[in-house]
C-alpha cells in the first residue's frame, strides 16, 4: 500500500517539564520540539520569538522581543541563540511605509539588547508585528503542500474557512513583515497564516499555545491533503522499478567517480547516495522528471539544493555503468551552462556567481546524489530534497506543484542577506571535502594518521584486518570516518574497500598504504612461510592497494595522493630481517614506479619511513620485540633507550610524528609538487640518509 501523502506531526509538549522553566527557557524548549520533526521546521529554517518584559543594564523595565538568532537551527538552539531586541524601538517601525533590506538590518542591530549577541534573523519583523507574545514561523512540509499548489488560496479556504489568511509570494523582508501584521490585526479570531510559497505563521498568548497552534494548522492540512487524494497515484504512476542493491552499487561505484571528478574541478566535493523509500518512489514516477523541474518548495532549500536538481534519464533494463557515467558528466556539464546562463541574466545584485555545480542529482530508477563541499553540506542537501519530495508529492497530489518564478528564485539565491547566513560558516579546512582510504588503521601509526587527516577536514576511511578495532578507532573519529575490514593481500577484499568509500563519500583523494607486518630472524631460519607472508603483506598487498587507487583516482580524473609507509628497513641493510628489509625495499621501489606513471594523471605517490615507532603498534606487541631485543642483545624493556640512542636527534619516533610526515604528502596545500619522495621520519639514521 502507497503511504499517504501527507504525515500526521504529534503534540509533543510536556507540560511538566516547561513548568520548570523560565521564559526564555521555554522558548529553546519550544524551538527544539518544532526542531525535531524535520516534516515541521528543515535545518536552520524556522524562527520562533518571546515578548516579555525585563530590566536591562540600567535597571528599567523594558518590553524585550527574543528572536531566533541568524545561524541557529530550532533543533538545537539553546537560550544563547536568541537575540534580544529592544520593542519600544522597533514597534515605530509598523508604521513605517517601507525600509530597505539593509536599513533594517542596520537599525535592527542598533535594537539589540546586548552587543555580543547574534545577529537576529531576517524575519525578526515578522514576529515583532504580529500582536502576541509568542511566534512561531515555520516551513512545515503539510502546509506548504498547500502553500504551493497552483490553486493554493482557493484550497486555503477549503482547508481552514476563515482561520486563517493567505499572503501572496513576496521575498521576506520588511514589507511581508508589515503584511503579516496587518492581516492578524486585521481580522479578528485567524489562527494563521499562509505564506504562498513559502510557509507558515502561527502565535498565542503562551508558549504551549502558539506550539498547539503551529502542529494544529500542520494536521488540519495533514487531513485535508489526505482526504483530498484518496485516488491519487504520486508522480502519475510508476514509470520502471527501482534496480536491486548490488545492481545499484555496481553503478553507482563508477557512476559516482565520473561525476565527483566532474563537479570537484574547483574545489573537492562530497557525494552522498540516497535511496530511502520516499526517493525511489520519486525517482520511478512517470511525472517526475517534469514535476522535479518546477522549482524549490521553499526559498529557504534554495541555497543548498538549488532551483532544480539536475535530473538523469537512465534506463537500468538496457544502460549499464558506462552509459551512466557518461550521462551524470554530460549532465552536470549542461546543468553548469544553463546555471551560468541563469546567473547572468539576473543581474540583480553585485554578487559573485556561487559554485554552478548542482547540489542534488536524481537518477531514474536508481536514486539521489547530494553534492557538497563537505560532508554536512551534502547531508544538508539531502535533507532539504527529502523535504522538497514530500512537498512535490503533496501539492501535484491535490492539485498541481508550483513554485517561485526564476525571479523570485534568483532573488532569494543572491539576496545578500541569505548571503550573509553562508558567510557564518567557518573558513573551509584544509582537507575540506576530500577522502582518505588508510590501510592498517587501527594500529598506532594508522590510527594517528586517521585522525591527522580528519583534523583538517579529510573523510577517512579506516581499513584493517582487524574490523573491531578499525570500528572502535572510527567511533573515536566520529562524523566523516568509517570502519572497513579490509586484507590487502586479497584482491576482491581491496576492490570492495575502495567501493565502499566510492559509494560513501563518491571517491578517493588520498590513500595512505600502511599495512605492516614484520619479522625478525638469521637468514638461515627464515622460513619460507615467513618470507612469503611478508612479501604478501608489504609487497603484494602495497601493490594490490596501489592498483586500486590508481584506477579509481584515474576515473575520477581529478588526481591524487597516495603515501607508502615504508621503514628506514627499506634504505638501510640491518642484521637479522632480510624477509622484512627486502619486502620494505620492493614497497620503496614500486612507490617510485608508480610516481613516475601516475605523474601524467597527477597523482603524487611518496613514501615516509619510519624507525622504530614502538608505541601504540601491533607489530611490537608481539614476538618482534623480543627478536629485535635478541638480536641487539638486550632486554626488551631497554628498546626504547636502545633506539633513541641510536638516532642522531636522540628522540623516540611517535606515531603522531609519522601523521604529520604523511599529512605533508597528502595534502595538496602542502606537497603539491611533490612526487617519488622519501621523508624519513627516524631520529636520525646516518646510513638512511637519502642520497
Ligand atoms: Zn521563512
Amino acid at each position: 500500500m502507497t503511504r499517504e501523502l501527507a504525515q500526521p506531526v504529534e503534540n509533543l509538549w510536556d507540560a511538566s517539564h516547561a513548568a520548570g522553566l523560565d521564559d526564555l527557557g521555554k522558548l529553546a524548549y519550544r524551538s527544539n520540539l518544532l526542531g525535531t520533526d524535520r516534516s515541521v521546521a528543515n535545518f536552520g529554517g524556522g524562527n520562533t520569538s518571546t515578548k516579555l518584559v525585563e530590566r536591562d543594564h540600567a535597571g528599567r523595565e523594558q518590553r524585550v522581543m527574543y528572536v531566533k538568532g541568524s545561524g541557529s537551527d530550532l533543533a538545537t538552539i539553546t537560550r544563547d541563540g536568541f537575540t534580544g531586541l529592544c520593542l519600544g524601538e522597533i514597534d515605530p517601525l509598523f508604521e513605517r511605509e517601507k525600509m530597505s533590506d539593509e536599513d533594517m538590518v542596520a537599525y535592527l542591530a542598533l535594537c539589540q539588547t546586548g552587543p555580543t549577541m547574534p545577529r537576529s534573523s531576517i524575519e525578526t519583523l515578522l514576529h515583532a508585528f504580529v500582536p502576541f507574545d509568542h511566534v512561531d514561523h515555520t516551513h512545515p512540509d503539510a502546509t506548504n503542500m498547500i502553500c504551493c499548489a497552483v490553486n493554493g488560496e482557493q484550497l486555503a479556504k477549503d482547508c481552514y474557512g476563515d482561520d486563517a489568511v493567505w499572503i501572496p509570494y513576496i521575498r521576506p523582508g520588511f514589507t511581508l513583515a508589515g503584511q503579516v501584521g496587518e492581516a492578524v490585526r486585521g481580522k479578528a479570531g485567524i489562527k494563521l497564516i499562509l505564506l504562498a510559497k513559502h510557509g507558515l505563521v502561527t502565535w498565542g498568548s503562551t508558549h504551549e499555545e502558539s506550539y498547539e497552534a503551529t502542529i494544529d494548522a500542520i494536521n488540519r492540512a495533514v487531513d485535508f491533503v489526505n482526504e483530498h487524494t484518496r485516488d491519487r497515484v504520486p508522480f502519475g504512476g510508476v514509470a520502471l522499478a527501482p534496480v536491486g542493491e548490488a545492481r545499484r552499487a555496481e553503478l553507482l561505484t563508477g557512476g559516482l567517480l565520473a561525476l565527483r571528478g566532474e563537479v570537484s574541478q574547483e574545489t573537492p566535493k562530497v557525494l552522498q547516495v540516497n535511496t530511502n523509500d520516499a526517493v525511489l518512489e520519486f525517482v520511478c514516477g512517470r511525472e517526475s522528471s517534469e514535476v522535479s523541474q518546477i522549482g524549490a518548495a521553499c526559498p529557504d532549500h534554495l541555497i543548498h539544493t538549488k532551483v532544480t536538481p539536475m535530473w538523469v534519464d537512465f534506463d537500468p533494463a538496457s544502460e549499464g555503468t558506462e552509459e551512466l557515467a557518461a550521462k551524470l558528466v554530460e549532465g552536470a556539464r549542461r546543468y553548469r551552462d544553463d546555471y551560468r546562463t541563469y546567473f547572468e541574466s539576473h543581474p540583480l545584485v553585485d554578487e559573485e556567481m556561487v559554485d554552478p555545480n548542482p547540489r542534488v542529482v536524481l537518477v531514474q530508477g536508481v536514486g539521489m546524489i547530494t553534492i557538497g563541499k563537505d560532508l554536512k553540506a551534502a547531508g544538508l542537501s539531502r535533507d532539504l530534497y527529502h523535504r522538497a519530495i514530500e512537498v512535490i508529492r503533496g501539492a501535484s497530489g491535490i492539485d498541481e506543484f508550483t513554485s517561485l518564478t526564476e525571479e523570485e528564485s534568483y532573488a532569494v539565491e543572491y539576496w545578500p542577506l541569505e548571503l550573509y547566513k553562508l558567510s557564518l560558516a567557518p573558513a573551509p579546512s584544509e582537507l575540506a571535502g576530500r577522502v582518505a582510504l588508510v590501510t592498517g588503521g587501527a594500529g598506532g601509526i594508522g590510527s594517528a594518521v586517521a585522525r591527522a587527516l580528519t583534523e583538517k577536514g579529510s573523510l577517512v576511511i579506516i581499513t584493517d584486518l582487524d574490523e573491531n578495532s578499525a570500528r572502535s578507532v572510527a567511533e573515536g573519529i566520529g562524523d566523516g570516518a568509517r570502519a572497513v575490514a579490509m586484507d590487502v593481500t586479497d584482491e576482491d577484499a581491496v576492490a570492495a574497500g575502495f567501493r565502499d568509500a566510492v559509494l560513501a563519500y563518491g571517491g578517493v583523494d588520498i590513500v595512505v598504504s600502511n599495512a605492516g607486518v614484520a619479522s625478525s630472524a638469521p637468514i638461515e631460519d627464515t622460513s619460507l612461510d615467513l618470507w612469503e607472508r611478508d612479501h604478501k603483506v608489504l609487497a603484494r598487498g602495497y601493490f594490490l592497494v596501489a592498483r586500486e587507487a590508481f584506477r579509481a583516482m584515474k576515473h575520477q580524473g581529478s588526481g591524487g595522493s597516495i603515501v607508502f609507509v615504508a621503514s628506514k628497513n627499506s634504505l638501510v641493510a640491518g642484521k637479522n630481517a632480510a624477509a622484512y628489509s627486502s619486502a620494505k625495499a620492493a614497497e620503496l621501489h614500486l612507490a617510485r614506479c608508480l610516481a613516475e606513471e601516475g605523474g601524467a594523471a597527477s597523482i603524487r605517490v611518496n613514501t615516509v619511513n619510519p624507525d622504530a615507532v614502538l608505541q601504540g603498534s601491533r607489530i611490537w606487541e608481539g614476538s618482534w620485540r623480543e627478536e629485535r631485543a635478541q638480536s641487539y642483545g638486550i632486554d626488551p624493556d631497554e628498546l626504547e633507550e636502545h633506539y633513541r640512542q641510536r638516532t642522531t636527534l636522540k628522540v623516540n619516533v611517535l606515531p603522531e610524528d609519522i601523521a604529520e610526515a604523511v599529512l605533508h604528502f597528502a595534502s595538496e596545500t602542502r606537497s603539491a609538487k611533490s612526487t617519488g619522495n622519501i621523508l624519513n621520519v627516524d631520529g636520525g639514521v646516518a646510513a638512511a640518509y637519502p642520497r
